[in-house]
């Protein structure tokens, strides 16, 4: 009897100092706009069916133009509301020159594992890290970022009022962290905010905005949720259908899949070939080469490609060919699978040689904070030092020349720095072709280029593809190119 009331006490106890806190407050009041805390939390499931638009970041032509956009034609989330299982399907459609396949189709999956669906239906496990952004992910709406608050084993904290909307931080039991911001007036949810580290912007937050909300079964709804990772939009989705309930046994993952170990990372593999007296064309995984060239006391690296890990491999590399010293860095363009290793580069001490159009871009990169997932340069900060090229430079001594260009007029790429040898007649290039292209769709302005600074050219070394004759190059150009009136 005595134990009984100790519970009863106990329950009374935490329920009232935990209603009486304004962190409980603001979730009670989100819970009561959405359509009561009861009915939330007897939800099973909730279906969103629409479609939108994913920008594509760090792809655009300058650095500060519209970023290229992925129309998605066709947008369904199904959430199991009490397992947190979740499964999203897109078609989408590039809405700008790409030289892949420019509808994709994309499915993936969260259970206790995330999973990514192939298009014949297979499933693969992702990683844990994988898991944990679409845990995260999925709190970005208000019905799963409420209902979370709602859980008596998550934590609130913080509860702050910003202009009009009242902020609350929420740790998940399963220990996720999201900020939700309610509106002061209406009390539906405006926003959900989490922080995560991006490889080339580092510490961003990532925020969706909730609006156009509408009235389904007796709960608040919203027909509009668009996310922006730091100052970019990441994706707008204008809901057609919001429906609740469902079957949501299909939203399981199999049990193999689930216990399927986790896909280790592939090895970064850096080979080292040389091509020509004093130059060394370094491929091995992925599909992002980099170029070394020997100067007569020094080594100067073309391209510090993805990310750190593929860019500090290269610059290992690089420094295993010569005891001269790797001293510069050229970065052919801003796009981010191509600046990927700017940072890493400057906190090697590098110089960087790259357009001076990327100025205020780079220098914005390499100042920003990378304390989630700590960089090279955020351990060891150093100043950069930069070589700009407007039209052209030419780097020379006794022992190498390398002519840099600005290409010019280029539909996808306005900053695009590639490198000619005149001893080897040979072009090194990112982005202006790649032998496995299905389209060369701005091939002519390449060759166009090429012709204009009146090039004599045998062979292209590239960071995308393979090492090949030039005529072969202007072939494959040619006959993948769409004709310029259908453009
Ligand atoms: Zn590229």
């Amino acid at each position: 009897m005595s134990r009984i009331l100790a519970l009863v006490l106990t329950a009374v106890l935490m329920n009232g100092c935990a209603s009486s806190s304004p962190e409980r407050n603001t979730i009670d009041e989100a819970a009561a706009a959405l359509g009561g805390a009861d009915r939330i939390l007897s939800l099973t499931a909730l279906q969103i069916a629409g479609s939108g638009a994913a920008p594509n970041a760090g792809q655009n032509r300058m650095p500060d133009d519209e970023l290229p956009v992925w129309k998605v034609s066709e947008y369904t989330r199904d959430i199991d509301l009490a397992n947190g299982r979740t499964r999203v399907r897109q078609v989408r459609e590039a809405q700008f020159l790409f030289a892949g396949a420019t509808v994709q189709r994309v499915a993936q999956g969260l259970d206790d594992a995330a999973y990514n669906i192939a298009a014949d239906g297979t499933m693969s496990r992702a990683g844990d890290a994988v898991a944990k952004e679409r845990r995260v992910e999925l709190l970005h709406h208000p019905l799963t970022a409420v209902r979370a608050a709602l859980d008596s084993a998550a934590t609130l904290a913080n509860a702050r009022t910003e202009g009009a909307e009242q902020l609350v931080d929420l740790r998940t039991a399963g220990g996720d962290t999201v900020t939700l911001a309610v509106d002061a007036s209406t009390h539906l949810p405006a926003r959900v905010i989490s922080r995560a580290g991006n490889p080339n912007m580092g510490d961003v937050a990532i925020v969706t905005t909730f609006s156009d909300y509408e009235d389904v079964d007796g709960v608040k709804l919203p027909r509009r949720l668009t996310t922006m990772m730091d100052k970019y939009l990441q994706f707008d989705l204008y809901v057609s259908s919001n429906r609740l309930g469902g079957d949501v046994a299909a939203l399981s993952a199999p049990a193999a899949v689930k216990s399927a170990p986790v896909p280790p990372q592939p090895p970064v593999v850096v080979t080292a070939e040389p091509v020509a007296t004093g130059i060394w064309w370094l491929a091995g995984s992925g599909n992002h080469r980099s170029v070394v060239f020997e100067f007569a006391d020094h080594l100067v690296l073309y391209e510090v490609p993805v990310n750190e890990a593929r860019s500090q491999a290269v610059i290992d590399k690089a420094r295993s060919l010569s005891a001269k010293p790797l001293t510069k860095a050229i970065v052919s363009h801003h796009h981010f699978d191509h600046s990927g290793g700017l940072r890493v580069a400057v906190a090697e001490g590098l110089t960087i040689i790259t357009h001076r159009a990327n100025e205020a871009f780079f220098k914005d990169l390499l100042a920003r904070a990378h304390t989630i997932v700590p960089d090279a340069l955020q351990r060891n900060r150093r100043p950069a030092t930069f070589e700009w090229v407007d039209d052209q430079m030419t780097l020379k001594d006794a022992a190498m020349e390398v002519q840099l260009y600005h290409l010019l007029d280029n539909p996808r790429e306005g900053t695009n720095v590639f490198a000619y040898v005149p001893r080897e007649r040979m072009l090194v290039q990112a982005d202006l072709y790649d032998a496995s292209w299905q389209q060369h769709l701005w091939g002519e302005n390449v060759l166009a280029n090429l012709a204009r600074r009146k090039l004599a050219i045998d062979r292209s070394v590239p960071v995308h593809g393979v090492i090949e004759p030039f005529d072969q190059m202007v072939k494959t150009i040619t006959a993948t190119s769409p004709p310029v009136a259908s453009r």
